[in-house]
């Protein structure tokens, strides 16, 4: 048993990519774990299975983000989760779903587009963590997964950055009102890392070359360099942490 046993987390967009590391992870540390998706149910299921298979706990949850009664739908598949597991309370959130529509630059980006990406940027996190508030428990833990771009210049258009930048601004903002239930909020600022999200951008050796010389360390992410700063953030050691941001990029642009 790690040192998350007993605690409850939900890690939303944990059927692929940094949140799949991020389940898996928490889960090895001891956590029950919610693997919620968006439409993707069997790797929602695989998540699940590489969970239990390892002796560790976890359900899923389907919830597509960013739709009319989204946080309604995600609420209703945790509640019955958790009651099946014998839990009613969850102790470790983690905003991992995200949405990056590449290559919009201002010239080409449509409000819709930026919409959809506030929707499942920013609009589902906020609303899931009020729906959320009351089953959080005293000495919780809200991690929001932001990007880089809110630091650099992107590449990638202008909307995307916009919601990361204002993701941030949440998990600052909410630090401070639930500082006095001694729940943490910070944010992690994800680098270039190899997951579906960027898997077309990586396959252009030019590109792949240009995101390896922007950092410091050398090399493209793994999701397991997320994932572990994730745990730490989730773990009692952060207990001090709050209302910040931790930059785990391998040095993008020092
Ligand atoms: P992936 O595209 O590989 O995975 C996305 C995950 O989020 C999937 O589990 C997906 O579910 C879920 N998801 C996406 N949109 C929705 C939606 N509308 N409703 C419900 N679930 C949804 O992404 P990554 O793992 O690469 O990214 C994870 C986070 O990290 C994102 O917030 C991203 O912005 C951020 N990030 C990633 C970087 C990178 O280089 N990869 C860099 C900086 C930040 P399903 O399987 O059902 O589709």
């Amino acid at each position: 048993t790690g040192h998350l046993s007993g605690k409850v987390a939900l890690v939303t967009g944990s059927s692929r990519g940094i949140g799949r590391g991020i389940a898996e992870r928490l889960a090895r540390d001891g956590a029950l774990v919610a693997v919620h998706y968006g439409s993707n149910e069997a790797a929602a299921k695989e998540t699940a299975a590489t969970i239990t298979e390892a002796g560790g706990r976890a359900f899923i949850v389907g919830a597509e983000l960013g739709v009319p009664d989204d946080v309604d739908t995600l609420m209703a598949g945790l509640e019955a989760g958790l009651r099946a597991h014998g839990e009613a309370t969850i102790d470790i959130l983690v905003h991992n779903a995200g949405l990056n529509l590449m290559g919009r630059p201002i010239e080409v980006l449509t409000p819709e587009e930026f919409d959809q990406m506030v929707a499942v940027n920013i609009k589902a996190p906020l609303f899931l963590t009020q729906r959320l508030l009351p089953r959080l428990r005293d000495g919780g833990r809200i991690i929001n997964i932001s990007s880089v771009s809110t630091r650099i210049a992107s590449a990638h258009g202008i909307g995307y950055p916009l919601t990361k930048g204002a993701l941030e601004v949440f998990g600052h903002s909410l630090a401070k009102h639930l500082g006095p239930r001694g729940i943490t909020v910070n944010s992690v600022v994800v680098g270039f890392t190899r997951t579906d999200m960027t898997a077309g951008v990586l396959a252009d050796p030019a590109n792949l070359e240009r995101n390896i010389s922007l950092t410091a360390l050398g090399r493209i992410g793994q999701v397991p360099d997320i994932a572990d700063a994730v745990a730490f953030l989730a773990s009692d050691d952060a207990r001090w942490i709050t209302g910040t941001k931790i930059d785990v990029t391998g040095g993008v642009n020092l």
